[in-house]
């Protein structure tokens, strides 16, 4: 073979090899596992291990960075973070772990990308296509993807024992939350010896140590570190949550996120709730702005004497009130 028909053919394969893979990239089709807006441990781990239990050609993703608690979580474990997931192409398929509602989900995301919702929130949805939901009233959807597992008899990994568990313990407050099923306890018991962890409670509260670190936090990153927009009646209220070993810790901070919580409200909120949640004496501090008389109100506090004790769950506690009262 002479030179020039060598580089003609070296070209042809170059051209080929481009084109080709310029093709992959516009048809192949991802599927996308994904957690909520401002994703906690719960809606990160579950993006991970569901991934894990449906095998190839499923893709974790996350829509916002992840908070302290989870990243210890990951790191402990040894596994990588979901990649961060901005927007998605026409031919993309979804499945939405840990959420139902379209204000906590990527925007963009048209109803037929929908595949796939396993949750255990309020279903507050209507689909135009037959899809396949699972929901049930356990304390976390890393519950539901466990008892997949353990219903298919698929194995579970050291690593994903792990993540599970940790995602059970953050989403349950270590079983102190009323959301807390027999099941996830369950559950965690078995988790807890393949991912070789001794002592439940000692790696729970080693967990929300974690979550609990806001001295280095901001008044935006406090709040919005778990902050969800719900819909009451044709009413917008966005409600943030934080539980702290000693809700004390948040005082210094307190006029701050009172600010920051106004300038949330300003985009048109009926109001904006702040819920700080003292894991050790299990009850709740509220702070809203807005609105807030008709926040009191509905839990008969005021904002003086704004302590429920009891409360730990925004979705069993907090969520059902407002949508009866709002
Ligand atoms: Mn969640
Ligand atoms: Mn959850």
């Amino acid at each position: 073979m002479n030179f020039s028909v060598l580089k003609l053919y070296i070209d042809f394969i170059v051209l080929f090899v481009l084109n080709y893979s310029y093709l992959i990239n516009k048809f192949i089709v991802m599927n996308y596992i994904v957690g909520h807006k401002n994703p906690d441990t719960d809606s990160v781990i579950s993006a991970i291990a569901y991934a894990n239990f449906k095998g190839e050609g499923y893709i974790p993703a996350v829509l916002g960075e992840l908070n302290n608690e989870t990243k210890f979580v990951l790191n402990k474990f040894g596994v990588k973070a979901p990649i961060l997931l901005e927007s998605v192409s026409d031919g993309d398929r979804v499945i939405l772990v840990d959420h139902n509602e379209g204000s906590q989900t990527l925007d963009g995301v048209n109803d037929y990308q929908i595949i796939e919702i396993l949750d255990h929130h309020k279903v507050n949805i209507s689909f135009s296509n037959p899809i396949n939901i699972t929901t049930k009233p356990y304390g976390s959807t890393a519950s539901l993807i466990t008892e997949k597992f353990l219903e298919s008899k698929k194995p579970i990994s050291k690593e994903v024992a792990g993540l599970l568990l940790s995602a059970i313990l953050s989403d349950t407050v270590i079983f102190k939350s009323p959301t807390t099923t027999d099941k996830d306890k369950e559950f965690v018991a078995v988790l807890l010896e393949i991912a070789g962890v001794s002592d439940v409670v000692e790696y729970g509260m080693e967990l929300f140590k974690k979550k609990a670190e806001i001295s280095s936090k901001t008044a935006s990153e406090i709040i919005n570190g778990d902050f969800k927009e719900f819909d009451f009646n044709g009413k917008k209220v966005g409600i943030g949550q934080i539980e702290l070993i000693d809700a004390n810790d948040i005082n210094p901070k307190k006029e701050e996120i009172i600010n920051e919580m106004e300038k949330i409200n300003n985009n048109g909120y009926f109001a904006v709730l702040f819920i700080v949640t003292d894991i050790m004496k299990e009850g709740s501090y509220f702070f809203a702005v807005g609105n807030k008389e008709s926040i009191f109100k509905a839990f008969e506090i005021t904002e003086e004497n704004n302590y429920k004790q009891g409360v730990l769950s925004r979705k069993k506690q907090v969520v059902p009130v407002l949508q009866n009262s709002l």
